[in-house]
C-alpha cells in the first residue's frame, strides 16, 4: 500500500496528524509533513505504508477536508 500526499493542496488543518504519526505538523509552513516520503513531483510526496500502519494511513486520508491524501493498493487502485 502507498500513500500519496499533495502538500500544495494541504491547508494545514492537521486532522491527519491525529490519525497517523507519519504526518507531522509544520507550523512554519502551515502544512503537514509526511515523514520519510519521497517527493515524486513538485509538492507531491509518496510513501510506502508499513502493514501495521495501513488502518491509520487510510484514516488520515478520510479525515483530510481537502483530499490531499490518497491511498493506493499495490496494484495502483485507489482505496481512499
Ligand atoms: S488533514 Fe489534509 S489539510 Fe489537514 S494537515 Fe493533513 S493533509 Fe493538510
Amino acid at each position: 500500500m502507498k500513500v500519496e500526499y499533495d502538500r500544495e493542496t494541504c491547508i494545514g488543518m492537521f486532522q491527519c496528524v491525529d490519525e497517523w504519526d507519519a504526518f507531522e505538523k509544520n507550523l512554519d509552513d502551515g502544512k503537514a509533513d509526511l515523514d520519510g516520503a519521497e517527493e515524486v513531483e513538485e509538492g507531491v510526496f509518496v510513501l510506502d505504508v508499513p502493514e501495521d500502519a495501513e488502518f491509520d494511513a487510510k484514516f488520515s486520508a478520510r479525515v483530510c477536508p481537502v483530499d490531499a491524501i490518497r491511498v493506493y493498493d499495490d496494484d495502483g487502485e485507489q482505496l481512499v
